[in-house]
């Protein structure tokens, strides 16, 4: 579904790593900024945010790995910050923008 060309440097999860990748995600799910580190680059600049329908977005801010996938947003989804990101796509380049003019990265 992404273009390869226009993907502003993120990465798919590599298959052999997607394991980690979700039991880091299966912490602090109900807030933005994941307290532990990547389980790809070792730094704690995990994050995701649900949409409030069904789209889901994890990545991780160091090595610019990411996720997009359809989750209905839990019930205990109390994120930081609250952000209305333009031109969602796939890619988590929107939403970081997002978080970044509320100086929340
Ligand atoms: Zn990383």
């Amino acid at each position: 579904m992404d273009n390869k060309s226009e993907n502003d440097g993120w990465k798919g999860v590599p298959l052999v790593d997607t394991k980690a990748w979700q039991a880091s995600f299966a912490h602090d799910q109900s807030k933005i900024r994941i307290d532990v580190p990547c389980p790809l680059c070792g730094r704690s600049e995990l994050f995701r945010w649900h949409d409030g329908g069904r789209g889901l977005w994890q990545w991780c801010g160091a090595c610019m790995v990411y996720e997009h996938s359809t989750a209905l947003t839990p019930y205990s989804w109390d994120p930081e910050v609250s952000i209305k990101p333009l031109g969602l796509t796939a890619l988590p380049t929107a939403i970081v923008e997002a978080l970044r003019e509320v100086r929340f990265l």
